[in-house]
């Protein structure tokens, strides 16, 4: 069996303010940089991502992978129609010149918006159904934030999704990929059908955690209707940040009894719509948040987290607002624990390499942080103007051993650490989302030893940083990515969506 294998991965939110143009996929920076044939699997072959399960369940069962692209960019605003095009037509090219294959798998998050196409997914599948014909097996992956189109449900045979967020089940949603293509190559293999419905509403970030109510006992229902009817079923939860018809989470499943589907797929819809009231989130303003860390950093032995959650840059914010280290400083945080409140990562490479530049033990007056527009057009906190002490300086060059990144390498230009009235923070050259102990520890911040740790993050820094927390508070500080889709200024969600509470 000869599989044709390729991957595009963007999450893009239509309100962040900066696109991935090419070189962000040259980049890739969150993703492994940009490759091709063989290049690529040796680039993703030992990653953690859906592509790599894929191939190594590939190799397992004796089939012949025949790599293409790997194209993958930070979540931001939409892939400009240059990036888009080059990494459709390089695909397109190494399918026309891979001649006869038995089978497509492609790694797809499944939220990409481009410039000039809506359902940047529906698009890419729909150019490949185009060279294969309508019967040849494709599956893929998509990630639990996928924005999944009636177009795309239509090109693809099957869609394995993962199922947690931290999203740390990539590598088995590509092994869950390879099973189902398994058994839609097997000889005599009945048709699959597939079946889905819309949820009506749009879900949190935040709340989307399959750590905690109500996503856990969601995802668990999934595996119990899963069994209990013999389909595959799966749930897009949706990347709440899309201006399009097709933002939102989705329900569906695949069998080869579409009425078993359609039974499974009814009932977790139901769980799910049942469920309304829990999927609400609760969030404190910046100072509230900060001072209930200090109320509950008293006395306590491991630190207390303050997720920044609006300024995500695994959502599209660019990890440089301010408001928090306002409130940290405010609230007078670093002076009730010298040296054990930390922030990070905030990119700024004027400050880290100003730092860096000054040396450890230099005292000088930085600018840190911007003031960016917030999802509502607004302008985002002031940058803090501060006489800070350097503390560390490193090439931010770091290999990370968490939970999610085991086995990849940070390469976050000059890093710094400088003091501000006893706060610590971590400044980078380049955006990474704080979902590693590693990302702390690179600049001599201890996690554990904190008192209050300030992460830019949503939800996957809960992966690496739950275990050693005592609490987790999630803060709304003005920044681009809107942690309460109901704030946002929608203008194209169909009316059953938008208009309901
Ligand atoms: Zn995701």
């Amino acid at each position: 069996m000869r599989i044709f294998v390729a991957g595009f991965q963007h999450e893009t939110n239509t309100f962040a303010p900066s696109k991935a143009d090419w070189a962000a996929f040259e980049r890739g920076s969150s993703y492994p940089a940009f490759s091709r044939g063989t290049a690529m699997l040796d680039l993703i072959g030992p990653s953690s991502l859906p592509m790599a399960g894929f191939l190594a369940e590939a190799r397992a069962r004796g089939w012949t992978p025949v790599p293409s692209v790997w194209a993958g960019a930070t979540p931001s605003a939409p892939v400009t129609e240059d990036a888009f095009e080059r990494i459709s037509a390089a695909l397109l090219q190494d399918l026309h010149a891979a001649g006869r294959v038995d089978a497509v798998f492609l790694d797809l998050h499944g939220a990409a918006v481009a410039e000039h196409l809506d359902d940047a997914e529906g698009e890419l599948l729909a150019r490949v159904r185009a060279v294969v014909g309508p019967t040849l097996p494709l599956v893929a992956t998509l990630d639990l934030h996928a924005n999944l189109s009636e177009r795309m449900l239509a090109l693809a045979d099957a869609f394995a999704v993962y199922r947690t967020y931290p999203h740390v089940d990539m590598v088995q949603a590509g092994q869950r990929a390879a099973g189902m293509l398994a058994r839609r190559l097997a000889p005599g293999a009945p048709r699959w059908h597939t079946r889905h419905r819309r949820l009506p509403f749009l879900l949190p970030l935040n709340t989307q955690c399959t750590l905690m109510a109500p996503a856990t006992e969601v995802m668990q229902r999934l595996a119990e209707l899963q069994a209990a009817h013999g389909v595959e079923l799966e749930l897009a939860m949706g990347f709440p940040a899309a201006d399009i018809a097709d933002c939102g989470p989705v329900v569906f499943g695949h069998g080869a009894d579409a009425q078993a589907v359609q039974q499974a797929v009814d009932a977790l819809h139901d769980e799910v719509v049942a469920r309304r009231a829990e999927w609400a989130l609760h969030w404190l303003a910046p100072r509230e948040a900060v001072r209930e860390a200090l109320r509950l950093a008293e006395g306590a032995t491991q630190p207390v987290v303050i997720a920044d959650t609006q300024d995500n840059p695994g959502a599209g914010g660019d990890s440089n607002t301010t408001g928090l280290l306002h409130a940290l400083l405010a609230e007078g945080a670093g002076r009730r624990f010298p040296g054990r409140v930390a922030l990070g990562l905030l990119f700024d490479p004027d400050a880290a390499q100003a730092a860096c530049a000054a040396g450890v033990g230099a005292q000088l007056s930085l600018s840190l942080g911007r003031s960016v527009a917030a999802y509502d057009g607004t302008p985002t906190d002031a940058p803090v103007q501060a006489e800070v002490t350097v503390m560390a300086t490193s090439d931010g060059i770091v290999p990370l051993h968490g939970p999610m990144t085991a086995g990849g390498t940070a390469r976050l230009g000059p890093c710094a650490r400088v003091d501000v009235q006893g706060v610590q923070v971590l400044l980078a050259s380049a955006k990474a989302q704080m979902l590693d102990l590693d990302l702390c520890r690179f600049l001599g911040v201890e996690p554990v030893k904190m008192a209050i740790i300030v992460v830019k993050s949503s939800v996957h820094f809960r992966a690496a940083f739950a275990p050693v927390a005592a609490h987790i508070l999630v803060a709304k500080a003005p920044g681009p990515m809107a942690a309460d889709p109901a704030d946002l200024p929608w203008t194209r969600l169909p009316a059953d969506r938008a208009r309901r509470p």
